[in-house]
């Protein structure tokens, strides 16, 4: 499976062939002129960035290692400035990028070659929390970690955490259906929101879901969610708060393998018990992060699991209680607890900073980012640990385990012949292993233009036609975010992994290569 994907990703990286159904690209200097030109005339000067200096810190996302210069860059501080940008860029057809902190993980926010970044970081007020109906409208550069400190002195909070929370905006967290530590209690994005306010490509404000629970209509607030700004530009959203629990525990609990901590975490979800996190970490994890921030991990230990369990008083302490027998039935050999804030906060100080940790033990790290039925975790981590043998390079893993959302960590060098190409199959690899486990190639990350091959490798033809579809219907021009998130017909043909449904080789008539 990964054979082919070698020579597909080797020659793709430089070129950007994924852009290859980008709308009509504005590249000479006339059409760069005219488009600078008209966007002088409906934003302030210090909001448009046109030279190349200016254009560098955001030719990319957090995926480094696919950039890509846009012809300008626009920071609108209203959503009438955003919109009439938008109008501009629909007239002259030049593709436009939404971007937020510029965190992600998959290329979502990496720039389209003649075409225009919007960043709406400067849109940044909580414009009011609402304590009584539970929810506050923000505007789509607000810090996901904003709304909780917004909503702290109410006594509620914002309950989707991804580790980026100081830094990502709520307009990212919603095109990514984002997802965090708190997850597995409290829901994804979508499962946190009220209503978005979106401006389509022509500058047209629409207003998805309602202040109430349920909307008439189609559900475009779930559509919109997780479209990875190929749909609409949030301008505008209300979500929904949730009181802070009066008593939270963390358990921290050390086993003797990796088998043992992922047999565990089934157990606790098949006991019914709803942990506010369920995470887990491996052995490299667990050196990397004790050797970084020195939160007191067992570092003998081939795994460990935190588990926060939050609620009224009497609720923790009875699933404190049932989760700890568990743990020990499992083979845990130490389980310690944390009750007061400060030894909480040390303990989710390491997992949090597990990323960075990672970062110091190679020259490079790869984040992969794929989900799987959590029954399937024994087998799935045994299959990665092989996958990771053969390719001859050393895997770590930290992630979402109570929600089956894998973050597999390649450690590489990417200076050395040949290792970034053989990152990249090993982690498509890793991907088209949850999916043959009944996954996804993305939990929360997005597809971006980082996962546009595994998608051919999870959906057929039909459902990628479905996609495109929706997209159409939309926009017809695809001038918002081009070239993101859905694979072209044509590409997955030519990467040789369309499904073949009941021996029907779909879309015969295109080309193979
Ligand atoms: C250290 C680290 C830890 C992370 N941990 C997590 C985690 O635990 N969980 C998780 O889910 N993710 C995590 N991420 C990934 C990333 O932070 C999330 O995907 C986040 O939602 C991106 O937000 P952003 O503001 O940076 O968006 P950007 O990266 O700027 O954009 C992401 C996508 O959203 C689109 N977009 C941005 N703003 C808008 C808007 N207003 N309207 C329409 N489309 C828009 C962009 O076009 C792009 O497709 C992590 C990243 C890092 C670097």
């Amino acid at each position: 499976m990964h054979e082919s994907l070698l020579s597909r990703r080797a020659g793709g990286r430089a070129t950007l062939h994924c852009m290859a159904d980008a709308a009509t690209v504005a590249t000479d200097a006339a059409q760069r002129a005219a488009l600078v030109g008209a966007l002088r005339r409906v934003l302030p000067p210090d909001a448009l960035l046109h030279r190349t200096e200016d254009l560098k810190p955001y030719e990319c996302d957090g995926l480094f290692c696919y950039r890509q210069l846009p012809l300008a860059v626009v920071l609108p501080r209203t959503a009438d400035e955003a919109a009439a940008v938008l109008r501009v860029c629909d007239e002259l057809s030049v593709p436009v990028v939404a971007r937020g902190a510029g965190t992600g993980l998959s290329g979502g926010a990496l720039p389209v070659a003649g075409g225009v970044v919007l960043g709406l970081a400067r849109l940044d007020r909580v414009i009011e929390v609402d304590a009584a109906d539970r929810c506050a409208r923000v505007e789509p550069g607000v810090t996901n970690l904003a709304i909780s400190r917004a909503a702290a002195p109410h006594g509620l909070f914002y309950a989707p955490d991804p580790s980026s929370q100081i830094a990502c905006t709520i307009g990212g967290n919603v095109a990514e259906n984002a997802g965090g530590l708190h997850c597995i209690k409290y829901g994804l994005t979508t499962h946190n929101l009220l209503k978005l306010d979106v401006l389509t490509i022509d500058g047209e404000r629409l207003t998805l879901g309602a202040d109430a629970l349920d909307a008439a209509g189609y559900d475009l607030l779930a559509l919109m969610t997780g479209s990875e700004g190929l749909l609409g530009v949030v301008v505008e959203a209300t979500v929904k708060l949730v009181p802070k629990p009066e008593r939270v525990r963390v358990l921290l609990a050390a086993f003797a393998s990796v088998d043992a901590a992922a047999a565990a975490v089934a157990s606790v979800i098949a006991a019914g018990i709803v942990p506010a996190g369920l995470e887990m970490m491996d052995n490299p994890s667990i050196r990397a992060v004790e050797a970084y921030v020195q939160c007191g991990y067992p570092v003998d230990a081939e795994a460990v699991l935190l588990c926060e369990l939050d609620g009224i008083d009497e609720e923790v302490a009875d699933d404190s209680a049932r989760v700890e027998a568990i743990l020990a039935a499992a083979g845990a050999t130490a389980i310690r607890l944390a009750d007061a804030a400060a030894e909480r906060t040390a303990l989710w100080s390491g997992r949090k900073a597990a990323f960075p940790a990672l970062g110091r033990m190679a020259p490079d790290y790869y984040c992969i980012d794929g989900s799987i039925p959590r029954g399937r975790l024994p087998d799935v981590l045994r299959g990665i640990a092989e996958l990771s043998r053969e390719f001859g390079l050393p895997v770590a893993n930290v992630f979402h385990a109570g929600d089956g959302n894998l973050h597999p960590i390649i450690l590489y060098d990417s200076g050395a012949p040949g290792e970034q190409q053989r990152t990249e199959h090993l982690g498509t690899a890793i991907l088209a292993l949850c999916v043959e486990s009944g996954g996804s190639v993305t939990g929360e990350h997005g597809v971006g233009i980082e996962k546009l091959d595994a998608m051919c490798v999870q959906f057929d033809a039909p459902e990628i036609e479905t996609f495109h579809a929706i997209k159409r219907a939309f926009y017809p021009d695809g001038l918002l975010n081009p070239g993101k998130a859905i694979p072209t017909l044509r590409r997955c043909a030519e990467f040789g992994r369309m499904h073949v449904h009941r021996g029907q080789l779909p879309f015969p008539h295109l080309e193979r290569f």
